[in-house]
């Protein structure tokens, strides 16, 4: 079975582009020319460059001995928290403005929840001298003060979406406004493996870095490219397509998914989108997404900002339903839980998004002699705040 996109741009029954009309040339531009874009030798050299002298990789694979000691498995911490800005989702930005510049655009937008990824794109702007735009829901700009500040030192306007829920949905409508009102000059730089093809398959292969490198890295401290298991947590599913992608045709390779549970997958406030989710389209992709009998999009709840999301991309929706990966999920407190136990054990505070594949580490039993890979998507920094006040510290 192939987990890869096919020539129409679908992963079994999902992907695709459902996309307005008006937005047809701007998807079919990149459409027709990302794989040239990004196979290209000049490409790939500057792509590794900046990759190794501006975000710092290799990233390091650390084997976590207290942990390991813990769960009675040989426990390995990718660490995309050490990355510049804290977290994968500077991979993909680099590669996407890199694209962005091939195709002769002067101008990015973005669309951000948390602001992360809002983060992300205003750094390679910076970097690449572009204008930049980050759509952000009014309510969003509130929550998220320190990260808007950042957009702002590095140039970036940031501008409030006012409508709806003013949060995420109605940022990535206002995006949608914007590129399809500035056709010829501008790119929008999604942040996660979601979107119209091709956006899922070309965020998946600059993520692809991450188990690119942990296949090497495992040979090197174990002797064998591969693990036994795979984690990661998913909210479009970003770091965890990169962390299963050069996994995916090892089938004895375990692949666990991780979801966010918030306050329990039964109490209307949760972001486990296999578990309550169902197929449809969101935001230009056929995959499987929270919606209502009638369709609506169901309102997601997680205490991660990064997992707040009512779907999953579609190659993720593929590896759900052919059963290649498993998805589970971890509860808001199950996460932190596990939060806490990473620092107090190994000295790291994780983003609270990357607790939630630790938590699962819980559930599982090991014989002993098992190889286990867990993405730390990003750091905890971002998330002090909600660590201190939910544990009292
Ligand atoms: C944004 C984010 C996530 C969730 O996004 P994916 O696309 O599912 O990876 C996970 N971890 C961190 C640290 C994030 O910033």
């Amino acid at each position: 079975m192939s987990y890869h996109v096919n020539e129409k741009g679908y992963y079994g029954d999902f992907g695709g582009a459902y996309i307005p009309e008006m937005l047809y040339p701007n998807v079919e531009e990149l459409r027709r020319n990302y794989l040239q874009i990004i196979n290209d030798e000049s490409f790939k050299k500057e792509f590794e460059l900046l990759l190794k002298d501006y975000v710092g990789r290799p990233s390091p694979l650390y084997h976590a001995r207290r942990l390991s000691e813990r769960y009675g498995a040989t426990i390995y911490l990718k660490r995309e928290d050490l990355n510049h800005t804290g977290a994968h989702k500077i991979n993909n930005a680099i590669g996407q403005i890199m694209v962005a510049e091939r195709l002769g655009k002067k101008r990015i937008i973005a669309e951000t929840g948390a602001g992360q990824h809002g983060v992300a794109t205003a750094t390679v702007c910076a970097l690449r001298g572009l204008e930049c735009v980050v759509y952000m829901g009014e309510i969003d700009i509130k929550r998220q003060a320190p990260n808007v500040a950042r957009m702002k030192m590095m140039g970036a306007t940031v501008v409030p979406a006012t409508s709806g829920s003013k949060t995420l949905k109605d940022a990535t409508n206002e995006a949608m406004r914007d590129w399809i009102n500035n056709p010829v000059d501008t790119h929008y730089i999604i942040g996660s493996a979601v979107g119209p093809h091709p956006y899922p398959d070309m965020v998946a292969r600059f993520q692809s870095i991450i188990s690119e490198e942990t296949r090497w890295q495992l040979k090197e401290k174990t002797g064998k490219e591969t693990a036994d298991y795979v984690l990661a947590c998913v909210g479009g599913g970003s770091n965890a397509i990169g962390m299963f992608y050069h996994f995916l045709d090892d089938e004895d390779v375990k692949l666990i998914a991780v979801e966010a549970a918030g306050l329990g997958v039964d109490s209307g406030e949760s972001a486990a989108t296999t578990v309550l989710g169902k197929e449809g389209v969101l935001h230009g992709s056929r995959s499987i997404l929270m919606q209502t009998p009638d369709g609506q999009v169901v309102e997601p709840y997680s205490i991660s900002a990064g997992l707040d999301y009512p779907g999953i991309g579609p190659q993720h929706a593929h590896l759900f339903k052919s059963k290649r990966a498993s998805y589970v999920s971890a509860t808001d407190d199950e996460a932190m839980q596990a939060g806490l136990l990473l620092t107090r054990l190994e000295g790291i505070i994780p983003a609270i998004e990357s607790s939630h594949a630790l938590a699962h580490l819980e559930k599982m039993s090991f014989k002993g002699g098992e190889t286990v890979v867990v993405c730390l998507s990003g750091r905890g920094d971002k998330d002090l705040d909600t660590y201190i006040r939910y544990f009292g510290l």
